[in-house]
């Protein structure tokens, strides 16, 4: 077994130098050999005398629990570089051409009127503009990477994807994607018709809402920041951003998380050439965490920071020893973890620095009850990104043809504009069947906190801060790894998954 720690520890090496080439390239644009790293990283799993020993481990049969799951993950991350050279060229060319289309997504700017403007800015004016146009404007200036990104290759990547899953043995991509994530995929079959069976109290909601805070009777994709302005204009309140250390490390502290003990570092205001998005690089457990973000001023954009930093707790409370294990970390426990911090934006353990008035939480109810009515509208955007895969894509508009598909065929939304804004969510380039994350990992933490509450008899996870951060780590972070996310979640609440508690 030491010698299996000892090769992961060793491919650890070489993927810690690539996250860090990979964070240049997110923040400056700059590649300074991505695809050369890539490829050194990928000759430890080409090797066949490595192959040979990952096997003979695996196939031992006196190995203890935690040590049969070490096993079988290195086994099953080696495998598919062992089939043919053909496979093993293909994923060189998908990561290469990921590479290329992260930089086109990453550089690229929108305008407005021949006027650059980055994410955050247009971000602002959907939430803040009374002018519908103007918030049309900024909605579609996101489209302005799509025809670019298509360009650049984006059929291809999506088409050599679905080969690679052929080749491998998988009936579409999203199968592939899913098994190595030790997801079964049927978890999505029934969601299309529980979305139906809510679409028309949501309906009924929005134009509601829409009568009361639009004038009109229904809600565009332009209004829907608008709208939550509207509703909780504080959220929208102007903070100086230069104290967000202080702020983050104070609140998290009421968790028994010191930030200052841990090294993450931020890069979180807008950059030429910078990406847009925000994102935790995993860079080296324990030893180094980066969060890239793009805020300005608003107090909503905590959401993002909380968010990141969420992530970046999580990873410096792993286990270097434990390496094997924690590549064995859902993506939905990860996400999880993440919005659960996220969702703090509106709690009053964190608002309170910032507003000392009593009309935030009667906004912030009203927020909350909108927001529950809409909750499975994500749903769509998860869809989409699985339906690339099984849609034969040519051309620019068999995608955003697909995109307007989907919204009609699951929120009975009609076509609205030429263009869908696909491409600028940098998750359908890199990473592929990965927003069904964010979705589940809602309803996990959802699963967690009532678990949490039931246990310490309180109606906020924020009345015993101390508890749950402790919580948190022993029934979450710890046994993060070393089970499937099926068997984890049961054992964190005593159910299975289901859509339930978000409906
Ligand atoms: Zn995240």
């Amino acid at each position: 077994m030491e010698k299996l720690r000892n090769l992961a520890s060793d491919i650890e090496k070489v993927s810690e130098e690539y996250s860090g080439l990979t964070w240049v390239q997110f923040t400056t644009g700059f590649d300074f050999g991505i695809d050369k790293k890539y490829e050194e990283m990928m000759s430890y799993y080409t090797s066949k005398e490595n192959f040979e020993y990952v096997r003979k481990i695996f196939d031992r049969n006196n190995l203890g629990e935690f040590e049969k799951r070490e096993a079988e993950l290195m086994f099953k991350s080696f495998e598919p570089f062992h089939l043919s050279d053909e496979v093993n060229k293909l994923n060189m060319e998908i990561s290469s051409l990921t590479n290329k289309l992260s930089g086109v997504l990453n550089t690229h700017r929108s305008t407005i009127n021949g006027v650059e403007m980055s994410s955050v800015e247009l971000a602002q004016i959907m939430r803040n503009s009374d002018d519908e146009s103007k918030r049309k404007e900024a909605y579609f200036a996101r489209t302005q990477v799509n025809k670019p990104l298509f360009d650049a290759g984006f059929a291809e990547l999506i088409n050599l994807r679905k080969e690679y899953a052929k080749l491998r043995g998988f009936d579409t991509f999203v199968d592939l994607q899913l098994d190595a994530n030790e997801l079964d995929s049927n978890i999505f079959s029934s969601w299309k018709d529980e979305l139906h069976e809510m679409v028309p109290a949501m309906n009924e909601k929005r134009s509601e809402m829409a009568g009361i805070y639009l004038g009109k009777n229904e809600v565009m994709p332009w209004d829907e920041a608008y709208l939550v302005s509207k509703i909780a204009p504080s959220l929208n309140k102007k903070v100086d951003m230069t104290e967000f250390y202080q702020v983050l490390r104070d609140f998290y502290k009421k968790f028994g998380f010191d930030l200052d003990k841990y090294n993450i570092t931020y890069d979180i205001f807008p950059r030429k050439n910078k990406s847009e998005w925000g994102y935790n690089f995993p860079i080296a457990v324990e030893k180094d965490a980066r969060v890239l973000a793009n805020v300005k001023n608003e107090y909503n954009e905590y959401g993002v920071l909380l968010h990141e930093t969420g992530h970046g707790v999580h990873h410096f409370l792993q286990k270097r020893e434990e390496m094997i294990l924690n590549q064995g970390i859902s993506g939905i426990i990860t996400e999880g973890i993440a919005n659960l911090f996220g969702s703090f934006l509106y709690d009053e353990s964190f608002f309170s620095r910032f507003f000392t008035d009593n009309k935030i939480k009667e906004e912030l109810k009203r927020y909350e009850d909108y927001s529950k009515v809409n909750s499975l509208r994500a749903i769509p955007s998860i869809m989409f990104d699985q339906d690339l895969y099984r849609t034969d894509i040519k051309t620019l508009d068999d995608i955003n043809d697909l995109a307007f598909k989907t919204t009609k065929d699951y929120l009975g939304v009609d076509r609205f504009g030429d263009q869908y804004p696909w491409g600028f969510r940098i998750h359908h380039t890199t990473h592929p069947i990965y927003l069904h994350n964010y979705f589940m990992g809602d309803v996990t933490s959802e699963l967690l906190k009532k678990s949490f509450k039931d246990k310490f008899g309180v109606e906020k996870v924020s009345e015993k801060p101390m508890e749950f951060g402790n919580f948190l780590y022993e029934q979450v972070i710890k046994p993060s790894g070393k089970y499937k996310y099926a068997e984890l979640v049961k054992k964190i609440s005593g159910k299975e998954f289901s859509l339930e508690c978000m409906k």
